[in-house]
């Protein structure tokens, strides 16, 4: 029996870039097999989202239900959640999971589109980050959630104890988004653990789908039994080496590479 198993509930993306197939890919690369509750279909190249589909909430439902009836799944991932009803329907499910729940708050994608409608911020914030385990948000992201305007590393400290607040149980702050933070992310955690991961940054166009790939790294880390500060490292230096590895296939950013 192999029982290394990681679970992405998040978007579809046609262009294999991000999402539920990033994820995948990325369970792979470590070796766990990957399981996925997909939440809506996006029509996606390198430049555009051209559109959103969700599924209706009992597909969804569904597919965790049949899911976790069978299978020992050791962690999950979450990502594009994109409204209130599958927010609300994807945490109902998970509350009653014992198991560490990553939180990646996915709300834009690099090429602009909403991956998640501004009504459905305050459902993140109330039942969403209440029952994570760890919650990744980029500059961005980490802004909407703690109200703040960050423009520097104190910001960044201050953001992370407003989402500890919130009830999340650790966070992992992505600087990448300001100037000076490329390559440094800030964990804090409901225990005042704190640590900066610091790592080199990789400069290239093909970062599609780091976002994602960073929570679906740490996320496979512990299904194979990592603990979380671990699991975080060692997903640090897997995304450098996926960009270092990154290539492009159309005319737009594309994504990070497994493959050598
Ligand atoms: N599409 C889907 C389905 C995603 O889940 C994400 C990010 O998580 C994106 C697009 C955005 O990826 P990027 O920010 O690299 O454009």
């Amino acid at each position: 029996m192999y029982s290394n198993i990681a679970l992405s509930i998040g978007g579809s993306d046609s262009g294999g870039g991000a999402g539920i197939q990033a994820d995948l890919r990325t369970f792979m690369a470590l070796k766990v097999h990957g399981c996925s509750v997909i939440t809506c279909v996006t029509a996606q190249n390198s430049v555009q989202v051209k559109c959103v589909e969700p599924l209706k909430k009992d597909t969804l439902t569904s597919q965790i239900d049949t899911l976790f009836s069978d299978f020992d799944i050791k962690s999950l991932k979450t990502g594009m959640l994109l409204n209130d009803s599958i927010i609300n329907a994807t945490a109902l499910k998970l509350k009653s999971f014992s198991i560490p729940k990553i939180i990646d708050p996915v709300m834009v994608s690099r090429t602009g589109s909403k991956l998640l409608e501004d009504s459905a911020i305050n459902a993140y914030k109330k039942l969403l980050l209440p029952i994570a385990d760890l919650v990744t948000p980029n500059i961005f992201e980490a802004n909407l959630l703690s109200n703040l305007d960050i423009k520097n590393q104190v910001d960044i400290e201050q953001s992370a104890k407003s989402i500890i607040k919130l009830g999340a149980k650790a966070v992992l702050i992505k600087g990448g988004g300001l100037k000076d933070m490329k390559g440094r992310d800030f964990y804090l955690d409901v225990n005042g653990g704190k640590k900066w991961f610091i790592n080199k940054f990789i400069n290239t166009q093909n970062t599609h789908c780091s976002g994602c790939t960073l929570s679906a790294a740490i996320c496979g880390y512990q299904a194979l039994g990592f603990d979380l500060i671990e699991s975080i490292q060692k997903s640090k230096i897997f995304i450098e080496r996926s960009l270092k590895n990154s290539y492009q296939i159309g005319s737009g950013p594309g994504p990070l590479g497994h493959y050598q």
